[in-house]
């Protein structure tokens, strides 16, 4: 099948360089970009075509005890036996599926097509969400597990993408960096909340995990060693506003390592990513009083670097890629696309969906 999109402007290549043209989709792939006269071409209007959204850091699961405990600290909330816990073995199979199905049915909407979920309730756990999305053609979950048993580490790791550790604190450092290695030898990721409600980064360096969610306790010392070691970082702004638990330091994430964006615990926030990229992007600004932090570095977060940091083949729009992008309907009086998407655009106006040799118009 081939689909010429024409008259668009297009957020193109990794560095999301804003250009004007067609893009031609052959069989899922993108096979040119350009400027040319089609014959049978569909016209955008000057639309935006932009890469399909990635949201890095979920627990979707928890959608059954949405709200339930906001009012409380973050502790009793996801702490070992927590609230969420205990509401999570409460629940039956039919409504984890239909928690399940909820998420993913918000993330067609919002135009997510990969998030990684950190998987908790060991093997059985993993296994449920393989097992509900084992037909999804359009989005994609990197599961990484919880080992509940560490006897079963192998058994887990032949089915989740890696193994997802709820903090420093879950085993002792030894037994931690054993499934580091194991991990390593089996070609899976490896990572692990960190710094969410007090600094400990420098245990959690020790891992070297793939990438750290959250770092919402940071101080300089440890924004050197991220440097140091490049080590890729999930940023979570409005769950960590939801848990009243700080904000991580935004902007300088930005300028040391490859940041990308999770929405988190769907009990405490929403799979929105256009929220999330707003909020983001506001409140970094108004921390720092910077009026110069730029638009794009949040859209890049938001898009291409989940997939880098995910270890997956990027969605960038570039000639002989994947074809995984969406277009939005224009607007009139937009000035600046980027600060246009952050600012005003939403789901509701994504006009066409494009993921591999499947062409959605909305
Ligand atoms: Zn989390």
């Amino acid at each position: 099948m081939r689909i010429v999109f024409k008259n668009l402007r297009i957020l193109y290549g990794k560095d999301l360089e804003l250009i004007r043209g067609n893009i031609v989709v052959e069989d899922g792939i993108i096979v040119e970009i350009s400027d040319k006269d089609y014959k049978e071409s569909i016209d955008m209007k000057n639309g935006i075509a932009i890469p399909s959204f990635t949201n890095a850091h979920t627990h979707i699961v928890d959608r059954i005890c949405s709200d339930k405990y906001f009012y409380n600290p973050i502790e009793k909330i996801v702490g070992r036996d927590g609230f969420k816990f205990k509401c999570l073995s409460e629940a039956n199979y039919e409504e984890k599926i239909k928690a399940i199905k909820e998420c993913i049915s918000d993330m067609y909407k919002y135009a997510t097509h990969v998030f990684c979920d950190f998987r908790e309730e060991g093997l059985q756990g993993v296994l449920l969400l393989k097992d509900i999305l084992k037909d999804e053609r359009f989005i994609k979950p990197v599961i990484l597990g919880r080992v509940n048993d560490i006897n079963e580490t192998g058994k887990l790791l032949e089915i989740a993408d890696g193994l997802g550790i709820p903090d420093i604190n879950f085993m002792d450092l030894n037994s931690l960096k054993r499934l580091r290695n194991i991990c390593k030898e089996r070609n899976k990721l490896f990572a692990i909340h960190c710094s969410e409600t007090r600094r400990e980064l420098d245990l959690c360096i020790k891992l070297i995990p793939d990438f750290l969610i959250h770092l919402t306790y940071a101080d300089d010392y440890d924004l050197n060693l991220i440097e140091k070691y490049k080590i890729p970082v999930v940023i979570c702004p409005r769950a960590n506003s939801s848990y009243a638990v700080g904000i991580p330091r935004i902007k300088e994430l930005f300028e040391i390592t490859k940041v990308a964006i999770g929405t988190d615990n769907v009990m405490m926030n929403s799979l929105n990513i256009f929220r999330e990229i707003e909020y983001t992007f506001k409140v970094a600004r108004a921390l720092y009083k910077d009026y110069k932090f730029d638009a794009k570095d949040i859209l890049k977060a938001a898009t291409i670097n989940g997939r880098e940091i995910l270890k997956l083949k990027t969605n960038e729009i570039i000639e002989g890629n994947i074809a995984d992008f969406i277009i939005f309907r224009n607007k009139c009086f937009i000035n600046d696309v980027y600060l246009a998407i952050i600012h005003r655009y939403d789901f509701s106006d994504i006009k066409v969906v494009v993921k591999n040799d499947e062409v959605i118009f909305r």
